[in-house]
């Protein structure tokens, strides 16, 4: 079978973080899933499909570094009866519960409404870290399918944890280990071995882990990492200096891994990160909203640091914009703030990038309009009331293309054309999703 060719023209390409960010009056070429040219003349050869955007204006597809999307239920729902204080009992009362209740059912549901909202937005990768213990074996390869049905690129693990007990920790490790096994050479599902947190693992279950890990070709784990103070006095009391100095010590730390939030690591924990080369990310709305502070300006900047929405939202336009907001409320004026178009559109490509070229899926690049890149594609109908240059862009982005993509592409297909979804019917994964929340809501109130 030959290649499907695909010509896209008349459209404004902006690649934030790139020289030049702003190519005007662009053709696109596709090859299958890669972008062959992007050139404003028109390339020689035939095409089996061209569109004409009609001068729309073209943002690479996000990517989500950081996304739970088990808790898309979990729009408008209940508060426990005992109103949780502080973080740790927000998770008792909240998420763990919540997780928890959830089966196949209510997880395909988390799933599809999930990606569906991602993919509206135009984050056409999810790194997700998903949690549903007691639906644990088969979950990781749902979650691979679901992605496939919608389009997306998704990475897929599930977060082992000690809280319920070892017959789960066993499941959900040999769950990780398996769809490292299964989906290593796949182009679009990157498998990971997700840790929940440090303070849920006992030294024996990290042992378990790291062992089981090593019998794989290749992996990295994905872990939250100090979200709250909490974790850290954990290690302390375990008897570490902190809590990257124990994964350190268990050998859990490599290029091939993510470390989520970061919030109060220390110096030589920097220096950890940056000797392993994992990488940091940031997710601004989630930590407002758990109020347990923020990643500070330096150490985001230091290490490259990603964005996620760690389950808060699939939009990264509004994630980017509300993190900004949310850090610039603790600044004084002529303080310098953490730049995220550069977490998002720089940082965030070159993670995705890195973790879907694994050792059998080949090179895979992820994040920008650019040749031998995937071809995903946020295509926005934003006709701006002010000029759009090199110098402007920032603003642009995350003032004034406020609304939805009207045209989403990935892997070289549209997903969605004029707002509305090709492949999958919206209003039936939302019926379904508001009939399995009623469920799901019940089942653990
Ligand atoms: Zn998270």
């Amino acid at each position: 079978m030959s290649v499907k060719k695909t010509l896209l023209k008349n459209l404004h390409v902006i690649n934030p973080t790139s020289v030049p960010a702003l190519i005007e009056n662009t053709f696109v070429a596709i090859s299958g899933d890669i972008i062959e040219s992007v050139s404003t003349v028109e390339p020689n050869g035939e095409f089996d499909v061209v569109h004409d955007l009609l001068g729309k204006i073209a943002l690479p597809g996000m990517i989500n570094a950081h996304h739970h999307l088990y808790s898309a239920l979990a729009v408008g729902m209940p508060l426990p009866k005992n109103n949780p204080t502080n973080f740790s009992e927000i998770l008792q009362e909240v998420w763990w519960k919540m997780d928890l209740a959830l089966d196949h059912d209510s997880t395909q549901a988390s799933f599809e409404a999930g990606m569906l909202d991602s993919l509206k937005a135009g984050t056409t990768t999810i790194i997700d870290h998903h949690c549903s213990p007691s639906y644990i074996e088969g979950s990781l390869t749902l979650l691979a399918e679901t992605g496939e049905k919608l389009g997306l690129n998704t990475s897929v693990a599930f977060e082992i944890s000690d809280r319920n007990g070892q017959e789960k920790f066993e499941a959900s490790l040999q769950e990780n280990i398996d769809a490292v096994r299964k989906f290593s050479s796949s182009p679009h599902v990157h498998p990971m071995i997700g840790l929940h947190a440090s303070f849920t693992l006992s030294d024996d279950s990290l042992k378990k882990i790291r062992d089981a890990a090593n019998t794989l070709d290749s992996w990295g784990i994905h872990i939250h990492v100090s979200e709250d103070k909490a974790d850290e006095a954990d290690a302390l009391k375990k008897g570490y200096g902190s809590v990257l100095e124990r994964l350190h010590k268990f050998d859990l730390l490599n290029e091939n891994g993510l470390v989520i939030h970061g919030l109060h690591i220390k110096e030589s924990d920097l220096e950890l990160i940056q000797k392993h080369n994992v990488q940091l990310v940031h997710n601004p709305s989630s930590n407002a909203n758990n109020r347990v502070g923020m990643a500070p300006n330096q150490n985001l900047n230091k290490l490259k640091s990603g964005l996620g929405t760690d389950g808060m939202q699939g939009n990264m336009l509004r994630e980017g914009k509300e993190g900004m907001l949310i850090r610039s409320s603790h600044l004084s004026g002529g303080e310098d703030s953490v730049d995220y178009m550069q977490l998002l559109f720089e940082n965030n490509a070159s993670i995705a990038s890195k973790l879907f070229s694994g050792s059998l899926a080949g090179s895979r690049k992820l994040g920008y309009i650019l040749p031998e890149y995937h071809a995903d594609l946020a295509i926005f109908d934003y006709f701006p009331r002010t000029p759009i240059t090199e110098s402007t862009i920032f603003g642009h982005i995350f003032f004034g293309m406020s609304s939805l993509p009207c045209d989403v592409m990935t892997r070289g297909e549209f997903r969605i054309k004029d707002y509305q979804l090709l492949d999958v019917s919206e209003k039936e994964i939302k019926a379904n999703a508001v009939d399995q929340a009623k469920r799901l809501w019940s089942n653990f109130n």
